[in-house]
């Protein structure tokens, strides 16, 4: 931080007091030579991106988190651009782009795996913009944000201080308006503006603050946290699909743990998870094993990710479902557990994308995960060679694991598997045997039902 503070010195003169410079009239301008951003570290995708546009006579600047990331000596995770070209004389300049959004539309220009944001400079909204381009509910929540303007304009549209700082294609310059290198310097997120105005506007602000303070170990500006524990419900009408995308941001960058924390510290948990919120406040184990489980769970994720292992949405929502799922079951009556459990799985799963959408490609692996929970204590005879091949044996006992950390009384089922996948075939054999006869449940067939209609017979044979 050596660095930006010498920066921020050469920059104002070391007499002018922090925060004393205006920048209403433009930014604080830094030059190539007083700052550490180097092509170098840009992504090529987003540099064709950058001299396209310029080439083409249009302003085009790196922002955002680009810009901040870079500036924190970090690697951006991708890189957004900011053009006084319209969406579609940016397209035009693409082949490779689309346009998308219409709450906030902007272009996307794809090169392989990596996707460059475009977005146009955004202005204030006055009464004559027309009802495609501006559009407010009585919340105060924008619904269209497309008024364009221009670069010092689009900068007070922006969220945070620290999100506001421009490198410029054309000189190479860094153009803060917001005094963003400041709270870079203070690591504290500030929202530029009135933080109230600013979260009615789009309430999912409330869950960036939370996001960046708990990526970057950042603290949120007293004034910018303050409102939220009052403004959280506006969180509830925001559509479920943008908030499943807010949630892989918070829960899978690598801060989980950090970020739950948050979240519970500003009251905003309930309105993403608010049935698993429901279990933790019923919880009347002494070691609050449901709040655990969800924090080990969060953990486990994080140093997968810092040991640049895969994490999947799917297995971090069974995780954050699982203790809804295990009071859905106990509800139901007169069910056998497989059943029982498939149909409280289709309860929570209804009642949580009343919150965050849950994508096909989630909510059948988060219920095979479920499954394998079932499936696990049953060892006996060869079930647990079977097992093992079983596409989701992997995520299964990963949770499984994570549920006996966290306290549930599993009589070392964990273990057991854990030993089983490292032993030989004689060992596993010795295992199974260990295990004693499988206690055979009795069945009652009905009568004229043959064995080849059930599916649940192992021999064949007829009772
Ligand atoms: P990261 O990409 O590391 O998550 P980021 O700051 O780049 O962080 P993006 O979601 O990529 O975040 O958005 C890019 C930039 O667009 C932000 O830095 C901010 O300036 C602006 N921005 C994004 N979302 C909002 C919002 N809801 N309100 C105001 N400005 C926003
Ligand atoms: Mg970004």
């Amino acid at each position: 931080m050596g660095f930006i503070n010498k920066l921020i010195n050469k920059v104002r003169g070391n007499d002018s007091p922090a925060g004393s410079h205006d920048f209403a009239n433009g930014a604080l301008v830094i030059g190539r030579d007083q700052h550490a951003i180097s092509r170098r570290d840009i992504s090529d995708s987003a540099l064709k991106v950058l001299y396209r546009l310029k080439d083409a006579g249009y302003q085009a600047y790196l922002v955002g988190g680009g810009v901040r990331d870079l500036l924190l000596g970090g690697q951006p995770k991708d890189f957004d651009i900011a053009t006084n070209a319209h969406p579609e004389q940016v397209h035009k300049l693409f082949r490779n782009s689309i346009l998308i959004g219409r709450r906030f539309r902007l272009v996307h220009v794809r090169f392989g795996r990596e996707i460059i944001e475009v977005a146009t400079f955004r202005a204030n909204h006055t009464s004559d913009n027309s009802d495609n381009q501006a559009r407010q509910a009585a919340s105060g929540m924008l619904t269209r944000d497309n008024v364009y303007g221009t670069v010092d304009e689009d900068a007070l549209r922006r969220d945070f201080t620290i999100n506001a700082m421009y490198y410029n294609i054309d000189g190479f310059t860094i153009h803060d308006f917001a005094n963003g290198l400041h709270d870079i310097q203070n690591r504290t997120i500030r929202m530029i503006g009135d933080p109230y105005e600013r979260y009615r506007e789009d309430p999912v602000r409330m869950l960036r603050a939370i996001r960046f303070a708990a990526k970057l170990d950042f603290d949120i500006a007293t004034e910018t946290g303050d409102p939220i524990d009052d403004l959280g419900h506006l969180l509830e009408p925001i559509p479920a699909a943008r908030m499943f995308e807010e949630v892989l941001k918070l829960f899978l960058a690598g801060q989980g743990e950090a970020t739950y924390e948050l979240l519970q510290d500003y009251n905003l948990f309930r309105y993403l998870f608010p049935q698993t919120q429901a279990a933790i406040d019923a919880d009347q184990t002494e070691n609050q094993l449901v709040e655990t489980f969800v924090i080990r769970a969060l953990r486990n994720s994080d140093e997968r990710i810092s040991h640049g292992k895969s994490v999947t949405p799917a297995f971090l929502l069974a995780a954050l479902l699982w203790h809804p799922l295990q009071s859905r079951v106990a509800k139901i009556r007169n069910m056998p557990p497989v059943p029982a459990l498939h149909q409280a799985a289709q309860d929570i799963i209804q009642e949580q994308i009343k919150s965050t959408s849950i994508p096909r490609r989630c909510s059948t692996p988060m219920k095979e995960i479920w499954d394998m929970q079932l499936r696990l204590p049953r060892r006996h005879g060869n079930r647990g060679e079977q097992l093992l091949d079983n596409k989701r044996f992997r995520a299964g006992y990963d949770f499984l694991l994570i549920r006996e950390a966290a306290g549930e009384p599993l009589d070392g089922l964990g273990e057991w598997w854990t030993r089983f996948q490292y032993a030989s075939e004689g060992q596993r054999l010795e295992m199974s045997k260990e295990l004693g006869k499988a206690p055979r449940p009795k069945r009652k067939r009905k009568p004229g039902k043959s064995a080849a209609q059930d599916d649940s017979s192992s021999s064949g044979q007829q009772a």
